[in-house]
Order: C-alpha cells, then sequence, then structure tokens
C-alpha cells in the first residue's frame, strides 16, 4: 500500500479481505487513515469507509483509543449521509464507546439511528451487536418489537412468506434470535418469524444451519480465470458465473432461513488462493480452498449479506440486488 499513489474502492476492499491476517493490521489502519488525510482515495465519497475500516481493525486488536479516533472521523467523513454505511459506522463507533465504559456517549449515538430499523436490512443486525457490546440486549429487544409492530400496523394482512415479508421478515428473524437469547417466551411475533423461517427452510428443503460449501464468491473476471485454470471447480462454483451467483444466493437465503446469522460472502481471487495454497497445497482441491474460505472468514474480507432491495447487489454487477441475485434464489 505504501507504494501506491491512490487507493480505489477495489484496493480498500483488498484491504477489508487480508488487513487482519496482514503481519501489522494496524499498521495498516494507520496507513488507511493517512491516504484519507493526505487525499490519496480515487474517490473521496470512500473516506467513511476507509476510516471506519480503520476503527474495526484497531478494535479488533482492542486498540480502543484508536479505534475511537478512526470511528470519530468516520463518522465525520460520512457526515450527512444517511445510507446504510453511514448507519453502520455510527453503530460501530457506539459499539467501541460500550468497550470503552462510555455508555451514555454511545447511547447517544445509538437512539437517532433507531428509524433505521426500518430503513436498512442490516441495521436490525448492526444495532442489536452495539446494544449487545453494551450489555443491553433487553433495548435492542425494545426497539426490534416497536419497528416490527409499527411494520405490521402498515399492512392489511399479516405477511404469508420471507418475500412478503421483505423488511419486516429481517427485524422478526433478528427479534426472534435475540428472544431466545435472552430466554423470553415465544409470543406471537415470535411464532409469526417462526412460520415465516420454516416455510423458507422447507423451501430449501433442509433446516442445516451449516454453510453446504465455502460461501466462497468469485468476482466475474477471478471465476472466468478459476475455471481456466481449473476446470474441475465448475462442480463446486458452477459452469457460468450466472449459475454461480445462483448457488451462493440460494444457499444464503436457506441459511438464512436456518437461522444463521451474520451472512456474509466472502470474495475470492485465483492469486488470493494461489497464495494461501503455497507450494505444497493445491488449488484444485476442494479442502484447499475450504482452507483459504476459512482464511478470510477470520477476516474482515466480507461483503455482508443480503443487501437492501434497492441497494447494489452482493455480486458487484451495478444492478439493484432486486434486478439481479434476489430472484436468482426462485
Ligand atoms: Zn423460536
Ligand atoms: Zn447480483
Amino acid at each position: 500500500m505504501p507504494t501506491r499513489t491512490e487507493l480505489t474502492s477495489s484496493d480498500l476492499s483488498e484491504i477489508r479481505q487480508s488487513a487482519l491476517g496482514a503481519a501489522n493490521p494496524l499498521g495498516v489502519a494507520a496507513e488507511l487513515a493517512e491516504a484519507v488525510e493526505a487525499g490519496r482515495l480515487a474517490d473521496p465519497d470512500d473516506a467513511g469507509y476507509a476510516l471506519a475500516l480503520a476503527a474495526e481493525i484497531a478494535e479488533s486488536r482492542t486498540k480502543l483509543d484508536a479505534a475511537l479516533r478512526y470511528a470519530d472521523r468516520a463518522v465525520e467523513a460520512y457526515g450527512k449521509r444517511d445510507d446504510s454505511q453511514a448507519a453502520a459506522a455510527r453503530a460501530l463507533r457506539a459499539r467501541i464507546l460500550f468497550r470503552a465504559g462510555r455508555e451514555d456517549e454511545a447511547m447517544a449515538e445509538l437512539e437517532p439511528l433507531r428509524p433505521t430499523l426500518t430503513q436498512h436490512t442490516d441495521a436490525a443486525a448492526f444495532l442489536s451487536a452495539a446494544l449487545a457490546a453494551g450489555g443491553r440486549a433487553t433495548v435492542a429487544e425494545e426497539w426490534l418489537t416497536d419497528a416490527v409492530r409499527g411494520l405490521l400496523a402498515e399492512r392489511a394482512a399479516e405477511p404469508t412468506d420471507a418475500d412478503d415479508a421483505g423488511f419486516l421478515f429481517f427485524l422478526l428473524q433478528q427479534r426472534h434470535r435475540l428472544r431466545h437469547a435472552l430466554g423470553l417466551q415465544h409470543d406471537a411475533h415470535d411464532n409469526l418469524a417462526e412460520r415465516l423461517e420454516s416455510k423458507l427452510a422447507n423451501a430449501g428443503a433442509r433446516v442445516d444451519a451449516e454453510p453446504d460449501g465455502d460461501l466462497l464468491f468469485w468476482p466475474h473476471a477471478e471465476f472466468d480465470s478459476l475455471l481456466a485454470q481449473w476446470p474441475a471447480a465448475a462442480e463446486q462454483y458452477g459452469a457460468t458465473w450466472d449459475e454461480h451467483r445462483a448457488r451462493l444466493e440460494r444457499e444464503l437465503v436457506r441459511l438464512a432461513a436456518a437461522g444463521r446469522k451474520g451472512l456474509a460472502v466472502l470474495p475470492a481471487s485465483v492469486e488470493g488462493l494461489v497464495a494461501f495454497a503455497g507450494t505444497d497445497g493445491d488449488p484444485a482441491d476442494a479442502r484447499t480452498r475450504a482452507g483459504y474460505a476459512g482464511q478470510l472468514f477470520a477476516g474482515p474480507a466480507q461483503i455482508t449479506w443480503p443487501p437492501e432491495r434497492n441497494e447494489p447487489c452482493w455480486c458487484g454487477s451495478g444492478l439493484k440486488y432486486k434486478k439481479c441475485c434476489l430472484p436468482r434464489s426462485r
């Protein structure tokens, strides 16, 4: 990174993939902050993202002071943006404040994010995580309950399946899991959550919450290069890129239905796989690829799934999720 003059968005994704495995992750975090400072981002809109990434890296090494400095700057860089990424950065800042024992400030950061529960599909997850880090899981349960009630009140009838429930499905699921974790009795909303979940699970004919495969996502060029070098990989990942994306999307839907949380795809590269395999591993071997997936899974190298219906698809096609990989699961 220090040799590069400019950091592009794809450089940042790459750093996100490799930072935690780097020899000096805190050095990577510092370099990210410096690149922002020195105006070395190809897209200045990436400043918040780069700084939030630096904050996450520092937080993972329990350098809370540094993490908080980066998170402060990330929030500042996002300014008035109110998209999911900006909200996630605020929730991250709150989580770090909680961990630093600054509870009032953490709550002051989180309160204004409460309406995002009905705006961003991933808000239920990042708000719950921040509140849980502060020992406030019951507050998260209250917020989720209110949001669920609000969305149900706007509907003429109870949703018949997860797709019909849309947004509500993510809230119901998050709330259901949280209430189980808190040891609460099932209520009507939990019953609804379970009905929708089991319907999805039946559609997928499985309720196993373990991934069936490695959740590696090969971007288009990487996919082509993978199959060119190891044609047999088509068995696992599909013969075409469309099939690859459809398989991944279906698997993620199945895992979500089985109650698996924090779902993400792991953006893979042939270069990364070959580096992981080293001199004695075989990239053609599914076990090597599973090991590579394990390495990516342990790092911050992930694309959170699912995106919002109207947000860019996780596959990087540039299309809206609802027009791209969402329908591939059917
Ligand atoms: Zn239950
Ligand atoms: Zn897509």
